[in-house]
């Protein structure tokens, strides 16, 4: 499989087409395997935190998410076929996984809106089968996994911010008996209807991050790692260099 490093992150350049194909062979066939979808603000935590490097490093499937990720990789002069967003490639997924008959396991968010985000998509993708759903504010896993388990989730998509989830993820995903977990951020308040996507066209302009900012204005500090992000980039020099 072909990796592109970009500042540290080794990631897999791949369409979406072949993202989702990918994910759904690992959904029948993995054990315990998690797929990132890393964005800038994530490398630099990679960078800062090598435990957390290692921790995505161990995913089967790196996606790029953010249009910050495809301006690095052109500036470092190793483009990346294009943006991978977690939440249009979770889409993709479910039609699969309602095709197939696998089933799907929803992890995060405040209590009740995993509950809202199931019933949602449980008339978006006709035939998709949600198995179970839990909140992401509870302190101890054991009882989380102990209920993946139970409810046979073919796949869990876990919902609680970086970088818990990706932690969550590598700590516990063989434990839940799961082929494959997917960390997709704040992807089940977009689901369940509490936040909305940007339109289509600023999804095209490569805006989504202007219109987020807009609706929730407390996340200036972390967009603000940006423009630090590219002008990094353009000095970068590889440690290890590609891997193949
Ligand atoms: N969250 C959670 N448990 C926590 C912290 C956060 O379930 O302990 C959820 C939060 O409710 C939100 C998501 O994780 O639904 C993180 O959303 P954010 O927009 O910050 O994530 P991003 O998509 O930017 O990574």
């Amino acid at each position: 499989m072909k990796k592109t490093d970009v500042m540290g992150v080794a990631f897999d350049d791949m369409t979406m087409e072949e993202a989702v194909s990918r994910a759904l062979t690992l959904a029948k066939e993995g054990a315990g395997a998690y797929a990132v979808t890393p964005n800038p603000e994530l490398v630099l935590m990679a960078q800062k935190d090598p435990a957390y490097a290692g921790t995505l490093a161990g995913a089967a499937l790196t996606l790029p998410d953010g249009i910050g990720i495809i301006y690095a990789a052109k500036l470092l002069k190793r483009p990346l076929t294009g943006r991978v967003p977690g939440i249009d490639f979770a889409g993709k997924l479910m039609e699969k996984l309602a095709e197939k008959g696998l089933k799907l396991y929803l992890l995060g968010a405040k209590p009740g809106v995993a509950e809202t985000a199931a019933e949602n998509l449980r008339a978006k993708y006709p035939g998709l089968t949600i198995c179970g759903v839990h909140d992401g504010y509870f302190t101890e896993d054991g009882p989380v996994i102990r209920d993946i388990r139970k409810a046979e989730a073919d796949v869990v998509f876990v919902c609680l911010g970086a970088p818990k989830q990706e932690e969550w993820m590598r700590r516990n995903g063989a434990a839940t008996g799961a082929h494959l977990l997917v960390g997709l951020g704040g992807s089940l308040d977009v689901f369940a209807g509490t936040v909305q996507r940007a339109p289509a066209w600023m999804q095209k302009a490569g805006l989504e991050w202007l219109y987020r900012l807009a609706k929730q204005p407390s996340r200036i500090g972390r967009m603000a790692k940006l423009p630090g992000f590219l002008v990094k980039a353009v000095f970068w020099k590889d440690k290890g260099g590609d891997e193949a």
